[in-house]
């Protein structure tokens, strides 16, 4: 059996208790053991991050620039190799997991530059004789805490501004998949990470996560994950009066216009709602269709789910992989119940299916006839499973759509400038799509949402700085 991955506390490899870590699309393979830290781990992780900030928070530009470069570097050089890890433990398919590893590089490479164009502004007083200066200064130690569904992008988006703003970091990954969170670590740790800088302490939420939380030391909280783990997290952080910053929920709009190119819409659809199995907090879940092309749509959306290759996730012609494991699986099962006894119909597709292996794989399905009021239309899923919800016209359209405690992403397809102009204005999302699918987005701009979907400062591009730095304003009377 190959040795056991340790977490990294403080610049060396500490283990503990282990844990396996399992293929979702065959059981029966083990990928490798991961190390679970325990809260006292957690808490030496937090000291050594506390007394390395001193010393990385005053690292030239050069420095951190260098590390950042390097791990991009390597991890688009092994990109072939962490997309298959990332396929085998998290279920998406191959494809996808090697587009999420070349995603993570490319956070890498930003955030590298970043690094060089740290800057502030000097502007006079309006006293005379006074200069002010604006400059941003890392936070301090930085708490990340993720979740299962990008088992490498979210860890990179969290971590790369981090480190480029200065702060030092305890990382705290999801328990389902800690192959690609520990390869990140020990890329960042070989790239020349000093000490302390970057700790990693896998294992339980309930546990490691706890710990993270409960520390007053932990200066900022960064956390993507479920809602009612992410308003624990923000009561805690309220009380220590600390920097919080959430990614939770979604229950993603997406409306067809019956002005819109049924191929588009239907392109936009089924990828927005069943790639990546559905277990993307961005995606589309309640598509929301004029009844002049409801017929027309269901048609052509049955075409197409029916020729969706559902399979083991590193097979070359899988569109679709499992989902993540047998209690996600339940949960996913429970809705199709739910939906069918709410009086939803079920159009195709919610059933488990047998392949060579076993694993978790589910046919991905579609309800029609749906209320906004539904459980299946108001509760967030996290599985390959959508609502189809009839309405009259436009303006009905958006009623709907805003309708829901979220407000991460909604998507529209139409060809009528007017619409997509109104739409772009009036949904109450964080990010809004037009002829695309709500979930796909770069990694230069920002990334998050309103309402129960998000709190805090958006992640990604040039607004992350907003989060993973304090601004000082200083007056010198010259
Ligand atoms: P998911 O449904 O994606 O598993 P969770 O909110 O349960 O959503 O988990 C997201 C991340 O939060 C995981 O890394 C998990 O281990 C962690 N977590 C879960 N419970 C806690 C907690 N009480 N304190 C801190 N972190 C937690």
């Amino acid at each position: 059996m190959p040795e056991p991955k340790m977490n990294l506390i403080d610049g060396a490899w500490i283990t503990g208790e282990t844990t396996p870590n399992i293929n979702p699309s065959d059981i029966s393979d083990v990928i490798g053991h991961y190390a679970r830290a325990s809260a006292d781990q957690a808490e030496d992780a937090i000291a050594a991050a506390k007394a390395a900030f001193p010393s990385w928070s005053r690292s030239g530009p050069l420095d951190r620039h260098k590390v950042l470069r390097a791990a991009a570097d390597e991890i688009l050089a092994r990109k072939d190799e962490l997309g298959r890890l990332l396929a085998r433990e998290e279920g998406k398919t191959l494809a996808e997991g090697i587009g999420e590893t070349v995603r993570a590089a490319q956070i890498f490479d930003f955030f590298a530059g970043e690094a060089l164009r740290l800057s502030g502004e000097a502007l006079p007083s309006i006293r005379p004789g006074v200069g002010v200066e604006i400059t941003r200064e890392p936070v301090g130690v930085v708490g990340i805490i993720t979740p299962w569904n990008f088992p490498i992008a979210i860890p990179a988006w969290k971590i790369a501004p981090a480190l480029c703003y200065g702060n030092t970091v305890v990382f705290k990954p999801a328990d389902l998949v800690p192959g690609c969170a520990w390869a990140l670590v020990d890329i960042l740790h070989r790239a020349g990470l000093p000490d302390g800088v970057l700790n990693l302490v896998m294992g339980r939420g309930s546990v490691v996560g706890q710990a993270i939380v409960d520390s007053p030391d932990v200066a900022a909280l960064t956390f993507t994950g479920s809602v009612p783990t992410g308003a624990a997290l923000a009561a805690k952080s309220a009380e220590l009066m600390r920097k919080v910053q959430l990614e939770m929920g979604g229950k993603n709009p997406f409306v067809v216009l019956a002005d819109a190119d049924l191929d588009v819409a239907v392109d936009c659809v089924v990828q927005g709602a069943f790639f990546s199995t559905g277990q993307r907090c961005t995606a589309s879940s309640r598509i929301i269709v004029e009844e002049a092309v409801q017929d027309a749509f269901l048609a052509r959306m049955t075409e197409r789910m029916s020729a969706l290759r559902v399979g083991d996730a590193l097979a070359p012609d899988t569109q679709i992989g499992p989902v993540v494991d047998e209690n996600q699986l339940n949960q996913n099962e429970g809705y199709i119940e739910i939906g069918k006894a709410e009086g939803a119909r079920l159009v195709t597709g919610g059933e488990r299916l047998k392949r060579e292996t076993d694993g978790f794989f589910q046919a991905p399905a579609l309800f029609a006839d749906c209320t906004n009021q539904m459980r299946i239309a108001r509760e967030e899923i996290f599985g390959p499973v959508a609502a189809v919800i009839p309405v009259k016209d436009y303006d009905e359209a958006l009623a709907v759509a805003n309708d829901t405690e979220f407000g991460l992403s909604a998507g529209i397809a139409t060809t009528s400038l007017k619409h997509a102009t109104h739409f772009k204005r009036n949904a109450e999302a964080g990010m809004v799509m037009v002829n695309l699918p709500t979930a796909g987005v770069d990694f230069h701009v920002p990334f998050g949402g309103r309402k129960a979907s998000s709190l805090g400062s958006r992640e990604q591009g040039r607004y992350a700085a907003e989060f993973f730095t304090t601004v000082k304003t200083a007056y010198t009377l010259a």
